[in-house]
Formats: C-alpha cells, sequence, structure tokens
C-alpha cells in the first residue's frame, strides 16, 4: 500500500518530516496520509481518496474543512491587519474584542483572558501565574500542582508533567511536584462490588489525603478535564466534581478547567463543567476556540484570579510572560467568528440534536461480544475493545487492536483513533445524520472485521 518509489508524497513525507505521535511501523507500512483538501467533514487525500473525519481534525474543526464564514473572517482580517502582539499595552481591536466576548460566555461574571498559541502552552501559563500570584502573597513554596493519571494537558515541559500518561516518563518527566491522582472511570477503577457513589467517595477521600500528606500550603492547584479525551473520553464518575470542589475550597485549593475540547459546544453546553455543574476558577481554552482555522488558546481567569493575579502584577509593575503571536489579531477574528458559529448559527444545536443518534449508534457498537464499554457525552465517545467482556480482560497489547481498527476504519475512508484499547470518535458539529450513519456503518466493518482476526 505504501508507494515507496522516491517521489511518491508517502516517500516524501517520511524523508523530510518527522513525526510526532505517530506509530513508526505502521507508517511504514501504510504509508503517511499526504492531504489537499477538505469538504464538510471529508478530507481528500493526494490519490483523490476520500476520509469521513469522524475526529475533527484533533477535536477541533468542528465547523468541517471549508466553512465560508470562518474563511471569509480570516480574509477580511488578513486584509485588514495581518499581524499583532498584545505586549507593551499595543494590542488589536479584535483581541479587545474576542476578550470581552470570551469574559460574556465564560461562567465568570467578570474575568480577564491571556493568549497563548496552544492548549499546551495556555497550561504552562496557567501554572506560571499561580506560581507567580502565591509567590506574590507570601507562600513562594505554594507550586505543586495535582492533576489525574490519563490526564492530557499537553507536551511542553510543565504541560506534559501535568499530562498523567506513562509515555511521558521517556523525557524524564513529569518535572517534580506534579502530582497525579487516580482517574475517575468507574468501570475500569471501580473495586469489586463498590457502588459509582462509592467509588466517587473513594477518588474525595484520595485527595484529601494527598492534600494532607503533601500539606495544602505545598499545593498551588487542582486542573483537570471535565471529561479526559486524549485518556479515550473518561466520563467522570458520577458527582466527582460535586465531590471534590469543596475539599479544594476549604484548604484554598483554585480548581481549574482544561476545557480545550470540551469547550465551545462538545458535551453539549458551551462549557463541560457546565454539563458536569460546577463552576471553576479558570478556564483553558484552545482547540475549537478557532474551529481549528487558527492555532490559538486562552487562559480564561474567573474574578477571584484576575483581582489576584493583577495586585501581584501590579506589585512589580509587570506580568513578564506572554508569546510573540499572543492575541494574534488573525485568530482573534477567526475565534469571534467561530465563537458565532458555533453558538448562533446552529452548531451547538445541532451537537443537541444528534447526540441521541450518537450515542445509539455506539450503544449498538457496543452490543458487539469484544467491546467491553461505550463511553461517552454529547458528540464524544469511545468503544473500548476487550479480549473478554465479563472479566474486562484487555487484549494482549502486543495485538495492537485499536490500531488495527484504525487502520481497518481508514481502507473504507473513516478517520477514528486509537487510544489505548479504545476507539474515539469526536465528530464535527456539522455532521448530518446520514454521515453519521456512514460513520457507523463503517467502523462497524471495521470491528468485525478485525475482531474476526483477534478474538
Ligand atoms: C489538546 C489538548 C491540550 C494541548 O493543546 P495543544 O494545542 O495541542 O498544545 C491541552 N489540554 C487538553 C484537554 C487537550 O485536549
Amino acid at each position: 500500500m505504501n508507494d515507496q518509489s522516491p517521489n511518491s508524497w508517502e516517500s516524501r513525507a517520511d524523508a523530510a518530516t518527522f513525526y510526532g505521535f505517530t506509530d513508526l511501523p505502521s507508517v511504514k507500512q501504510r504509508g503517511a496520509v499526504v492531504l489537499t483538501h477538505g469538504k464538510g467533514p471529508y478530507i481528500y487525500d493526494v490519490h483523490g481518496r476520500e476520509y469521513l473525519d469522524a475526529n475533527s481534525g484533533l477535536w477541533n474543526m468542528v465547523a468541517g474543512f471549508d466553512h465560508p464564514g470562518l474563511i471569509a473572517a480570516a480574509q477580511e482580517q488578513y486584509a485588514r491587519f495581518p499581524g499583532y502582539h498584545a505586549f507593551f499595552g499595543r494590542l488589536s481591536d479584535q483581541t479587545v474584542m474576542l476578550s470581552e466576548k470570551l469574559v460574556e460566555v465564560s461562567p465568570f461574571e467578570s474575568g480577564k483572558v491571556f493568549y497563548t498559541n496552544s492548549g499546551s502552552e495556555a497550561n504552562d501559563t496557567l501554572v506560571k501565574m499561580l506560581w507567580f500570584l502565591w509567590a506574590a502573597e507570601g507562600q513562594p513554596q505554594r507550586r505543586k500542582i495535582l492533576t489525574r493519571i490519563n490526564a492530557y494537558h499537553g507536551v511542553t515541559a510543565v504541560s506534559a508533567s501535568m499530562t498523567g500518561k506513562p509515555y511521558n516518563s521517556v523525557f524524564g518527566l513529569p518535572l517534580p511536584g506534579f502530582i497525579h491522582l487516580t482517574c475517575p472511570h468507574y468501570w475500569r477503577n471501580g473495586a469489586e462490588g463498590e457502588t459509582e457513589e462509592q467509588f466517587t467517595h473513594r477518588m474525595a477521600d484520595e485527595l484529601e489525603e494527598v492534600i494532607a500528606r503533601e500539606g495544602a500550603d505545598t499545593i498551588a492547584g487542582f486542573v483537570a478535564e471535565p471529561v479526559m479525551g486524549a485518556g479515550g473520553v473518561i466520563v467522570p464518575s458520577k458527582g466527582y466534581f460535586q465531590a471534590i470542589q469543596p475539599i479544594l475550597k476549604k484548604h484554598g485549593i483554585p480548581l481549574i478547567s482544561d476545557e480545550v475540547i470540551c469547550g465551545f459546544g462538545r458535551t453539549g453546553n458551551t462549557w463541560g463543567c457546565e454539563t458536569f455543574g460546577f463552576v471553576p476558577d479558570a478556564i483553558i481554552s484552545s482547540k475549537n476556540l478557532t474551529a481549528g482555522f487558527f492555532p490559538m488558546g486562552a487562559v480564561i481567569l474567573g474574578p477571584e484570579l484576575t483581582d489576584r493575579l493583577q495586585r501581584a502584577s501590579e506589585a512589580i509593575e509587570e506580568f513578564p510572560h506572554g508569546f510573540t503571536a499572543s492575541g494574534h489579531p488573525v485568530g482573534c477574528a477567526i475565534a469571534l467568528k467561530a465563537i458565532d458559529v458555533v453558538m448562533n448559527e446552529g452548531l451547538s444545536d445541532n451537537v443537541k440534536r444528534l447526540t441521541p443518534r450518537f450515542q445509539a449508534g455506539m450503544a449498538k457498537l457496543a452490543e458487539n461480544p469484544n467491546i467491553g464499554e461505550w463511553r461517552g457525552v454529547g458528540l464524544m465517545g469511545a468503544l473500548e475493545a476487550v479480549a473478554d467482556k465479563a472479566t474486562k480482560r484487555p487484549f494482549d497489547s502486543k495485538l495492537s487492536v485499536s490500531e488495527r481498527i484504525a487502520n481497518a476504519s481508514t481502507d473504507q475512508g473513516l478517520i477514528c483513533r486509537p487510544l489505548g484499547q479504545s476507539i474515539v470518535l469526536a465528530p464535527p458539529f456539522i455532521m448530518t445524520e446520514e454521515q453519521m450513519d456512514e460513520m457507523f456503518t463503517k467502523l462497524g466493518r471495521a470491528l468485525d472485521k478485525v475482531f474476526a482476526e483477534v478474538a
């Protein structure tokens, strides 16, 4: 399948591009998929093959790959003012308007926004904000960051330390002071005979114990995705945030919601924290903030952290941090349009409308004897493959079952993502019923094919 001739796109891709998060043996064998363009939820490769992208790119291309309004917003802003920064008290009018909009649609009555180019940088920025404000308040020892196993918060040195994935050990990460609590995945981590309520209780007890062990006065903050995305769409056990938030409050530990995936509609509401019924102290946003049309991240601080950071900054006359392209005018113009498209042009309504069909499709595929669990909320979901449904025993990882399912899907023109032993689906918000049915039909065929080979 891999065209190995030296001038093929596959060979050229391999010759000079270093792949990240890519299974190299698999690409060696199959060749990279080199893309030329997209149309609605479909993408097209250099050979003219069409793929339905059931992952919205990387969760972010929620308005599809050719949205005319977003393209026009970019073109207009490029013609008007194609680039600027946000340092030294100079910033674009688009940046001002986007900050107002983000605070308006946030769960906060007031707040302030800081811009980055990615979700990783937004998490790094947030951690530096916490370190800075605690130090300014006379508690420089409050530096530890609590997150959870399986959490994904990015790849820069700090955000990778927040991420709770074993692969980061190859970099000697996490850095000291990044502490990972148990992943609140009841199906996988619930003990024999333990109810979901008891499990949630145990997660809260663990948090209390970790705070007692480490000392509350050494902890800067707790960062959590409402639903873990790259961890495999892990929906927290019932009442999880209601159980942990009072503990964090009691110890003065800020709760930060990493909404890079959940934000702007993915879970059926504007924010994941809304879906799960809590109000955090700050929000991290990226990915579909610009519907994937521009690299941009944002830290949205609620009123209390805004005041504290403002005071800390005024004391030394600045917050010494920022990226050259922070608050880029084109990115901000696109984000303003993307928010409008998602919230006011029917995309968010379409998520709500399609969710029952999506979940019914997942539930149907989960009847397969080799699917242990389907889980999800809104338009994000995962199917977890198991060798034995009753005991939840996973397949031998050497079988690479989820990679094989994803490859079998790709062969039929469907892009879905293997994550651990799961297959993850995060369709774009513009999807139609017919496209959703196409997605499930193709995925069902891929499951049948692979399970027939390995089961
Ligand atoms: C993708 C992601 C990030 C990192 O964003 P990048 O733009 O890839 O740096 C952070 N947090 C969550 C929850 C994510 O899904």
